[in-house]
């Protein structure tokens, strides 16, 4: 009988792993899928599950930088400060300095005048603090980057309104305001000589850090706890814009990409019953694949039905039922336990699971389910990225219709950040390997991933430069 159930086991994991099969063919079509998208979220407003929004940034910062600027990144339960020094050439950085505060759980659920006093008020005290005379004219207003990570319709380069709050907040007459007119009224009232030069979100950091770094950057991802990227495009391809913009040179859009979707993507029965169950039901469903957020609850609900109708799992079908108690870095830390008799999985499930007694080939059993979770989402962001290439005609595909007849391919970088990219070292692997197979060995080697931290930070300061009024 235990023989059976050890087989229903095997049974469920095979049928997991042929569900969420990666094949390079599947995944050109989500590569197809995702241009296909693009244009259709370029071409009207509301064409396509990607919102493909403005972000006015067209001109990305090069390196040649210069001057103390200001960052302020807001996107969760911390805000942080940043105040960096640009050298002027060689995308040199002098100083970096950083102050991190957190918000109250009463200034999150209060009111926008409460929430940007605050705010100022700590700027001011840093401001005073680290400005000990280094390059600034006591009159002449600074320059500040607001990296603001929620949903916002930009205005401007330096204006945007807020469409809703997420992730606990919930702050009422700030909705439908031009969040960087909040800022700049309370910095005024507070006295301090500052003012928004830049609205940007944590993608359109990364992008413009990159681009600091390197100018052949043309696209940034991110890949945390959430998921979303960001590319230059042609003005003249956002046609849904057509009337507003410069029909010449380049605007940075912001995809909005974790809310992609695709009847190419595979999906399993654990994704229906995760996205059934969530909040956002038929929302965010690239993102619920692929980001930090989701990986270890995906692999709990194929532990919980291999508890359910196994006996692989001793007494652990109620601890197994408790949705998100798997955090992904938990999750991680099982698929890269490098030990012979897999030590680390025992000690994880025992100590943050509370299941022991769990067989050496029941752990190798639930090592491959994190496997097959791992890899399915880094492949299928892959296929995403090679998608944003191939809309923009840096996939090699374009070849004569874009006017490339010989000649190498141009190089290419895309910018990368989040902690499970950076800090998952398998997702990494699978991920630059399946952009390296997708592209085909021709192409690949001109099409670079960097990682690229702190868009959020040193990247809004030095777009703050970039836009700064004194430059
Ligand atoms: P955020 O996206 O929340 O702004 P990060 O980019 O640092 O911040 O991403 C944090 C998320 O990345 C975590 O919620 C977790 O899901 C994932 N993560 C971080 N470190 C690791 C790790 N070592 N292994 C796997 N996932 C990780």
């Amino acid at each position: 009988r235990s023989r059976r159930r050890w087989g229903r086991a095997v049974a469920l994991v095979r049928e997991f792993e042929e569900a969420s099969a990666t094949s390079v063919g599947r995944l050109r079509q989500v590569v197809d899928a995702m241009a296909v998208e693009m244009h259709a979220g370029l071409a009207s407003e509301g064409g396509s599950k990607l919102r493909m929004s403005l972000t006015f940034i067209d001109n990305l910062p090069d390196g040649s930088e210069e001057g103390t600027y200001y960052a302020l990144d807001l996107g969760g339960t911390n805000f942080r400060v940043l105040q960096i020094q640009f050298s002027g050439k060689g995308s040199m950085i002098l100083t970096h300095r950083v102050q991190r505060q957190p918000i109250s759980q009463e200034l999150m659920t209060g009111t926008r005048e409460e929430l940007f006093n605050f705010i100022a008020s700590t700027l001011k005290q840093f401001v005073q603090r680290e400005d000990d005379g280094i390059d600034q004219i006591p009159d002449v207003r600074k320059d500040l980057g607001f990296t603001f990570s929620f949903p916002v319709r930009q205005l401007s380069v330096s204006s945007g309104l807020l469409i809703k709050w997420t992730k606990g907040f919930s702050i009422k007459d700030a909705v439908g305001k031009d969040v960087a007119q909040c800022l700049n009224e309370a910095m005024l009232k507070t006295g301090l000589n500052m003012r928004v030069a830049a609205l940007v979100n944590d993608t359109v950091g990364t992008l413009a850090l990159g681009h600091y770094y390197d100018v052949d950057t043309v696209a940034a991802v991110i890949i945390g706890t959430g998921t979303n990227a960001c590319y230059l495009e042609r003005t003249d391809a956002i046609i849904k814009y057509q009337g507003l913009l410069m029909n010449s040179g380049d605007m940075v859009v912001n995809m909005e990409w974790g809310n992609f979707w695709s009847s190419h993507l595979p999906r399993t029965p654990y994704d229906i019953s995760l996205d059934d169950e969530s909040p956002n039901r038929n929302e965010q469903g690239f993102e619920k694949m692929i980001s930090g957020m989701y990986l270890g609850e995906i692999v709990r609900r194929v532990l919980q039905r291999m508890a359910e109708e196994s006996d692989i799992f001793p007494d652990a079908v109620q601890n197994l039922s408790v949705p998100f108690v798997l955090r992904t870095p938990l999750m991680a830390a099982m698929h890269e336990d490098g030990s012979p008799d897999l030590r680390e999985v025992g000690r994880i499930l025992e100590d943050h699971l509370k299941i022991s007694g769990v067989s050496l080939k029941a752990r190798r059993l639930l090592v491959r389910v994190c496997d097959i979770v791992t890899r399915r989402a880094a492949r299928l962001a892959a296929a995403g990225i090679v998608g944003i290439l191939k809309k923009i005609g840096r996939d090699g595909s374009a070849g004569v219709a874009s006017g490339r007849t010989k000649g190498k391919p141009r190089r290419t970088v895309v910018a990368i950040e989040g902690g499970l990219y950076v800090g998952y070292s398998m997702f990494r692997e699978y991920l630059n390997e399946a952009v390296a197979e997708i592209l085909g060995e021709e192409v690949a080697p001109y099409v670079c991933l960097r990682v690229c931290e702190d868009g959020s930070g040193t990247g809004a300061a030095v777009l703050a430069a970039a836009y700064s009024s004194n430059r």
